[in-house]
């Protein structure tokens, strides 16, 4: 199940259900041909038989620590405070009313609403005062399930999560999506788990809780006690919702009904005033994700207090909007979800929270301006040509396997022909003409993106597919695969350097951007990818037998992860992770094979830097991966996160490549390639 079009304000909103390369949320350095890699950034006393994360990044880890303002920093982190830089400057200029298009306009005065501190301290919870007059009043469960939706429609997601998206097993069409959610903490395990640091997380959360209630006007005793009813229902929605392994299967999460086949099953919860409410009286068919959970839900509705339903859905409300609120609410969520979830030191300045807010309400405003300023043809032009030639080595390494029947080969090659390919910008911009933005109130501009947003994502019903639509702006350092469009989507914010280098050595491109290409391409084909056909439906186009023999070689991945240990007594999930580190292994591997194809006529310097054509593509790669992390956010990664940490998103993926062994000179004891038996190669 992808969820990536559900529009939520909170801080760990975020792109859940395209498989992309990392986790989370400018001018082309000019290079000859002999560019490489960032030698400085190695230290070359490491091993790189022993150590290849360290041989390859060592120098460039000692010289970065983590920004105060960081949880994380990365190759990708690195970029992304080049394009806030870039997006800055963009902003100001606009909000100084230079520029004249409706996206300058947009972004100018959206961003100067963000930056006038004293009208925002003065508004203090102000702006959340029309939804609290609506929750104060509810007088009975209809009425509730229609202040819900009316949340809803402001991005503010209490209860369960709602979104317009294709259908999953007839991609041609727009179905409604109902789907597990309304949680504050970022996972169900968070509220079930018994460990001490979980306990300890709990317990600062509802401090963060009673916090919240506190700004709301709520005296002491009575914002402690409203913060034990929060807790107490969203656990009581935690214990019916799926895990994240579960939700990894999206037959799990794909359940097509419609209204009175809802009704008949909860006869007594007033489904109909949820979609009345919402402006959909006729839904139609739609996805209800998780049926058990809704049902959970529905019991809720009718035997949980309306009283303890407005304390919930006042703190769902202040969280989803205490970012852009006066320093209070702000300090206060940071305080939680910064320090204590993720470990950063200090709250990010101003100017770069609000380039977030306008990169997530109005992202394609700025990435309108932000490509006529960053972006050239030539990168996109060099990244086809790779993209092309790493679609050949797909091909071609399928056409290899022995464990794959010419029967499923034939569909895996339909896969492959019909996957599309965006790069940089979509070709139409989103049309913001009726959003209006102005320099008065942060908040209300906040609030009207947001019912423009939920009101865009609504009208698809009932329209064609609108196959131009991106999930990522185009200044996200990121890239993804969608499975249900068949389509891999590389915004023009990652395609810079340190990943990649127009005109630069061929080797070092391969290895960074085209293990990236590599790795969205595989995910067509990961444990999850597979299961969709070249329409993007869910339908299965396997063999019995080539499936079983694809899910053992799943299992032998997951097996091999399962057993890293980053930190404290906490392994990596080997089946959380499995989908990303099948695309790693997938996209290293035919990466260096559309390298080797591409070099067949173009005659090389056999060493640069010391490094031959093969040392240079494993360290590019390798260095794609740099990064340093505190240990609240890698214990929260394991948690959460369906990528591995970053160290043995490298190290794992070598273990199992013969190729880097031969490149290295990585000889008996030295070698880390595991034995035969316990080697993985599946794609
Ligand atoms: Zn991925």
């Amino acid at each position: 199940m992808k969820t990536k079009n559900i529009f939520k304000r909170s801080l760990l909103a975020s792109l859940v259900g395209l498989t992309c390369v990392v986790n989370l949320a400018m001018a082309q350095t000019a290079t000859s041909n002999q560019l490489v890699l960032e030698s400085m950034a190695m230290d070359k006393k490491a091993d790189p038989c022993k150590d290849f994360f360290q041989y390859s990044n060592g120098e460039w880890l000692k010289a970065n620590p983590i920004p105060a303002d960081r949880a994380r920093y990365s190759a990708y982190d690195e970029v992304t405070e080049r394009n806030l830089a870039a997006l800055k400057q963009i902003a100001e200029a606009a909000a100084k009313g230079e520029g004249k298009s409706r996206s300058a306009q947009l972004v100018g005065a959206f961003y100067a609403s963000g930056m006038n501190e004293a009208l925002i301290e003065k508004e203090g919870a102000k702006p959340l005062e029309p939804q609290l007059a609506k929750i104060n009043v509810i007088k009975d469960s209809q009425q509730l399930l229609t202040v819900i939706a009316g949340l809803h429609k402001q991005g503010v997601m209490p209860l369960f999560n709602f979104a317009v998206d294709q259908d999953a097993k007839n991609t041609t069409r727009y179905i409604p999506q109902i789907m597990q959610g309304g949680l504050g903490l970022p996972d169900r395990d968070y509220y079930l788990k018994n460990d001490a640091k979980t306990k300890d997380i709990r317990i600062k959360y509802q401090t963060y809780v009673t916090h919240i209630f506190g700004l709301l006007g709520d005296a002491p005793d009575q914002a402690k006690r409203n913060a034990a009813v929060v807790m107490a229902l969203e656990t009581r929605l935690a214990k019916a919702s799926l895990t994240k392994v579960e939700l990894r299967d999206p037959q799990a999460s794909y359940h097509l009904t419609d209204l009175s086949a809802l009704q008949k099953s909860d006869k007594k919860t007033d489904w109909a005033a949820y979609f009345n409410a919402l402006g959909l009286a006729q839904p139609g068919q739609f996805n209800l994700a998780h049926p058990k959970f809704i049902a959970e839900a529905g019991r809720m509705v009718q035997s949980v207090s309306l009283d303890q339903w407005k304390i919930y859905l006042r703190m769902q409300l202040a969280n989803a909007n205490a970012r852009d609120l006066s320093a209070d609410f702000v300090n206060a969520k940071f305080d939680f979800y910064g320090k204590t979830l993720a470990g950063t030191k200090e709250l990010q300045p101003r100017w770069k929270r609000v380039l977030s807010t306008i990169d997530n309400m109005a992202g394609e405003a700025m990435g309108e301006l932000y490509v006529a300023k960053f972006f050239g043809p030539e990168a996109k032009a060099g990244v086809l040509e790779m993209v092309g030639n790493i679609k050949l080595a797909m091909r071609d390494s399928i056409s290899k396997l022995e464990w794959m029947s010419d029967t499923t080969k034939q569909q895996a090659y339909k896969k492959l022909d019909t996957l599309i390919v965006k790069i940089g910008y979509p070709d139409t911009w989103r049309d913001y003409s009726s959003l209006q933005i102005d320099t008065g109130s942060y908040a209300a501009n906040i609030a009207r993106a947001s019912e423009f947003e939920f009101k865009r994502n609504l009208t698809k019903l009932g329209k064609p597919i609108d196959r131009n639509e991106w999930g990522m702006t185009p200044q996200t350092v990121n890239a993804y695969y969608n499975p249900t469009m068949n389509e891999m989507v590389f915004p023009a914010g990652i395609l810079q350097p340190p990943l990649y280098h127009v005109n630069a050595d061929p080797a070092a491109n391969y290895g960074n951007t085209g293990a990236t290409i590599g790795h969205e391409l595989t995910h067509a084909f990961d444990d999850e990818g597979r299961q969709y056909d070249a329409e993007g439906n869910l339908k299965s186009w396997w063999t019995k037998p080539d499936e079983k023999r694809f899910l053992l070689r799943v299992k032998a991945i997951e097996k091999q992860f399962d057993e890293f240990n980053p930190i404290d007594k906490l392994h990596i999930n080997g089946k959380l992770t499995a989908g990303e580190n099948i695309a790693d292994l997938g996209g290293m591997k035919i990466a260096l094979q559309a390298l080797h194809k591409s070099l067949e006529h173009k005659p090389q310097a056999k060493e640069i830097d010391g490094l031959t054509v093969d040392q240079r593509f494993f360290v590019a790669n390798a260095q794609s991966f740099r990064s340093l992390v505190r240990d609240e956010m890698l214990r929260m990664s394991l948690a959460t996160d369906p990528h591995s940490p970053d160290k043995y998103r490298v190290i794992a993926p070598l273990a199992n490549m013969p190729e880097f062994s031969d490149a290295f000179q990585c000889k008996g004891e030295r070698s880390p390639l595991r034995p035969t038996a316990t080697r993985v190669n599946i794609w």
